[in-house]
Formats: C-alpha cells, sequence, structure tokens
C-alpha cells in the first residue's frame, strides 16, 4: 500500500515551520527530533505526529513505521554531517522519491547534488537576498 505520509527531521526553527506549513496544507506529517523541547514550538498549530528519538541511531530509524515508504523526507537538523548521512541514507536503502535538505557549507552539499535531492542552502540564499539588496538601493 502507498503511503503519503511525509517525515520532518529536526523540529527547530526551519523544521518546526515546515512541518506546521504541511500539516495546514492537510498533508499528513510527522516531525522528528532527539530533543523533546524541541516540540514545544509547534504544539498548537500542528495536526501531524511527533516522534523523539536520534536520526542517527539506525537501530531507531528502522523501528519506525512505515519509513520505507514515505512519500518525502525534510532533513533539517543544524548538522550538515548527520543531514547528508541521513539523505543518503533515505536516498540510497529507502529509494524515498522526494527529498529535501538543508546544508550550510555549499561544497559538502555538491557531494549529493547530482542524486536528485533538494538542497536548501540557508547561507547561500542569504548571501543572495544580500546582493539583490544592494544592487536594487545602489547605496
Ligand atoms: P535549528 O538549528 O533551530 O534549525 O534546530 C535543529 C533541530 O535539529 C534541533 O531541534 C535539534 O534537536 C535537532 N536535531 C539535531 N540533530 C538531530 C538528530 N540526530 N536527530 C534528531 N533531531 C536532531
Amino acid at each position: 500500500m502507498k503511503h503519503n505520509r511525509i517525515l520532518v527531521i529536526g523540529c527547530g526553527r526551519l523544521g518546526s515551520n515546515i512541518a506546521i506549513y504541511l500539516s495546514n496544507q492537510g498533508k499528513d506529517v510527522t516531525v522528528l527530533d532527539k530533543d523533546e523541547r524541541a516540540f514545544n514550538k509547534i504544539n498548537d498549530t500542528f495536526n501531524g505526529s511527533t516522534l523523539l528519538g536520534d536520526a542517527t541511531d539506525l537501530e531507531y530509524l528502522q523501528n519506525i513505521e512505515n519509513l520505507d515508504n514515505l512519500k518525502e523526507v525534510v532533513i533539517v537538523t543544524e548538522n550538515d554531517n548527520t543531514n547528508i548521512f541521513l539523505a543518503d541514507y533515505f536516498a540510497l536503502v529507502l529509494d524515498i522519491p522526494n527529498i529535501v535538505v538543508r546544508i550550510t557549507d555549499v561544497e559538502k552539499g555538491q557531494l549529493i547534488e547530482h542524486m536528485g535531492i533538494k538542497i536548501l542552502y540557508p547561507f547561500k540564499s542569504t548571501f543572495d537576498e544580500f546582493i539583490a539588496y544592494e544592487d536594487r538601493s545602489n547605496i
């Protein structure tokens, strides 16, 4: 049976907003974080489910129900190495069709760019926004 669940890994500033947005869109969202306090950011507005655990613990990860049948996984912990490791795992081992991952270091991101993974580069996006602002404002 095909599942429509989306897993968001990391319920920080970005992950909590993504989880709330997707859940408000009517999507079936599960958000995972290793720190229980992270879920305080979503309690009021979030309709999905939460999982408390360390995503780098493969034994824990493999015991998540229907893990290989996710529609999408959004990997947004603050750690590039963790995010790259998880992106590899979900792409190569579980063959999840849609993977979005946050990477700060553009050079590290290039390691997985060829795999059809959507990469969010916060530093690059902010820098591009700065350049656009400078160009517009003629300071
Ligand atoms: P932020 O830096 O505000 O976007 O927060 C990142 C979130 O990712 C925090 O809530 C962390 O607890 C969470 N996080 C970091 N590493 C892991 C991990 N290995 N497994 C699950 N959650 C994690």
